[in-house]
């Protein structure tokens, strides 16, 4: 949009820019056709922009064939938007961001996000968008110079932060061009810079507790200029090994520290453990009577027939607890699957695996499951008999940290409608367990 566009369409809705919600419109058209082809969009991606405005970026993102979903708070922009571009493909939600249900996100096409983002309100924007729940493979962002200098700091700079480390992570930041305040109406008072956030494959995340990892980076940095052993207790006792380890100093501070050396400590901190292959299972026949106890890797190797639980976990509203597997797990990883599963070890049935797995994989007691039904051994469920049951639970969990990614409650219509578009988005065998809902 140009200037002129912009004041006249201020007039036309009968406002002014609110500074309180970070209204700064953008008004080079190069740059907003420049930022929406950083997004690198593919025919049925399903783009989501925060804070449209009144359209800048929104109008280039409509040239192309996707699904668009367009996130204001403020609804006297929001009437003007459903005016010019609301359609079959094109959602308008008048909603502040922070409010905004991840989980409607998941089964419209690959997600990526957009926004020049309001900047009292970007940091938990990008946690939120970064989150675990978050569908997104790509986030292209406008922030203000210096947040998105934080996104791309190195160590021993003042820049550099918890924010830094946690979000690099899981995503590679991309500096990708500063802006200048000029080419806002109003113009800010700082300048602003565009980041990319790409979502990193699993074999570039080193597997690790999560909430451990965040926790020691908050407490790390929550006082910059202290040493890092008086603000993580927890390594103590161990201090002179761990920084022995990191080679660094005793007296390291926060700021010191890469990603990979803060990923060391937090495997110090609680050693990773790597999924068991000495785990023992009953082989049984195809009546599923009991043969022998195998090896899990002999079991699978060889595609004898085992055995395994699902469970399907429902709240006081009927909707079903899904987990998303760990990217770190050896079979589907990063899908999402039945509120828990698991094999039946080795001289266990399947109620008792069923109550350990809920324990284990959920951090719940659940007497009185009920058992729905079982599904024969094939190729699709990796060649088990696998008795599914049901339960009743509203939380909260406690999810594996190794094992599971998230949790989260959905409508059963809902996820129907989204295996059925986007059936390589769950594991194999829940897609054989959709009968059971
Ligand atoms: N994208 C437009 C552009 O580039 O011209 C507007 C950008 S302006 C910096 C930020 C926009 O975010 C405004 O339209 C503002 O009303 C909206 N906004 C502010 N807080 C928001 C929130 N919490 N959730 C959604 N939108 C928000």
């Amino acid at each position: 949009m140009t200037l002129s566009e912009i004041q006249r369409t201020l007039e036309k809705c009968g406002t002014v820019p609110t500074r309180s919600l970070g209204q700064n419109f953008l008004h080079d058209q190069n740059l907003a056709r420049w930022i929406v082809g950083c997004l690198d969009i593919r025919p049925g991606d399903h783009i989501i922009e925060i804070g449209p405005g009144l359209g800048a970026l929104t109008e280039f993102l409509a040239a192309h064939d996707i699904r668009l979903t367009l996130i204001e708070k403020d609804g006297r922009l929001v009437r003007h938007l459903e005016e010019r571009f609301r359609n079959a493909t094109t959602e308008v939600l008048h909603l502040d961001a922070l409010d905004y249900d991840l989980r409607q996100a998941w089964g419209k096409g690959p997600v990526k996000i957009v926004g020049n983002l309001p900047y009292y309100v970007s940091t938990p924007l990008i946690a939120k968008f970064t989150s675990a729940l978050s569908p997104a493979s790509r986030l292209v962002l406008t922030l203000q110079l210096e947040l998105a200098q934080r996104m791309n700091a190195t160590p021993r700079t003042k820049e550099y932060g918890a924010m830094s480390v946690c979000v690099n992570r899981r995503w590679k930041a991309s500096y990708l061009r500063k802006l200048p305040a000029s080419v806002f109406f109003p113009a800010p008072k700082v300048d602003s810079a565009i980041i990319a956030l790409d979502r990193r494959p699993a074999d570039e995340v080193r597997p690790l507790d999560e909430a451990l990892f965040d926790s020691l980076v908050r407490r790390g940095f929550s006082e910059r200029r202290k040493q890092l052993r008086n603000l993580v207790p927890e390594l103590r006792p161990n201090w002179a090994e761990a920084t022995a380890a990191l080679n660094v100093p005793e007296t390291v501070r926060a700021e010191e520290l890469s990603l990979a050396q803060w990923e060391t400590l937090a495997d110090i901190a609680r050693p990773s453990a790597a999924q068991s292959g000495a785990e023992m299972f009953d082989v049984v026949d195809e009546n599923d009577r009991v043969l022998r106890a195998e090896p899990r890797d002999v079991v699978h190797v060889n595609n004898l027939l085992h055995r395994a639980v699902h469970m399907l976990i429902f709240n006081a509203r009927g909707e079903i607890l899904l987990q998303k597997r760990s990217i770190w797990k050896d079979r589907n990883p990063g899908r999402w699957d039945s509120s828990a599963a698991g094999h039946v070890d080795s001289g266990e049935n399947y109620l008792e695996a069923a109550t350990r797995e809920l324990n284990e994989e959920l951090g719940i007691e659940m007497p009185g499951l009920e058992r729905l039904g079982k599904l024969s051994p094939c190729e699709q469920n990796g060649w088990e008999f696998i008795e599914v049951y049901r339960g009743f639970h509203d939380g909260p969990f406690a999810p594996a940290p190794m094992e599971v990614e998230t949790t989260a409650f959905f409508r059963k219509e809902d996820v129907l409608a989204w295996a059925a578009v986007s059936p390589g988005d769950f594991s194999r065998v829940f897609l054989l367990c959709l009968d059971f809902l």
